[in-house]
């Protein structure tokens, strides 16, 4: 589970206002420090905990259709 913002390091209080953004290997990610993040969204490079999931939904149908041939 992401809990530091990727853009200033700081631990995010707020989930809900997190964007998130397509890992990047040209922009350091920020190393994690105990302090609050200050941005107006927190940045995390990965995929948003609902597209996680959607991604694994979508992985369970396809193992149930594949079994099905
Ligand atoms: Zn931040």
């Amino acid at each position: 589970m992401h809990t530091h913002c990727h853009r200033c390091g700081g631990f995010i209080a707020s989930p809900g206002g997190t964007t998130y953004r397509e890992p990047s290997g040209v922009t350091p990610v920020a190393i994690p420090h105990s302090a609050l993040c200050l941005c107006d969204h927190a940045l995390i490079y990965g995929s948003s905990p609902k597209a996680e999931r959607e991604r694994q939904l979508r992985g369970v149908h396809q193992i149930r259709s594949a079994s099905r041939n």
